[in-house]
């Protein structure tokens, strides 16, 4: 099975930004109690979707 480019969600997310095309996500981040593969909950601001 061939996977998308960067996060392979980004075709069908709703939130998609331009960094999801380029790089994936780190496999697994804390996020209240649970853990998230989501570039929108990485620290860095240019991996967050802010401008
Ligand atoms: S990294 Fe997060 S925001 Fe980006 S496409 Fe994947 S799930 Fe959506």
């Amino acid at each position: 099975m061939r996977l998308p480019q960067g996060c392979a969600l980004h075709p069908r997310c709703p939130k998609v930004f331009s960094s999801c095309t380029d790089g994936r996500p780190p496999d697994l981040i804390p996020v209240d109690g649970r853990t998230v593969a989501c570039l929108l909950h990485c620290p860095a601001p240019a991996q967050a979707g802010q401008p």
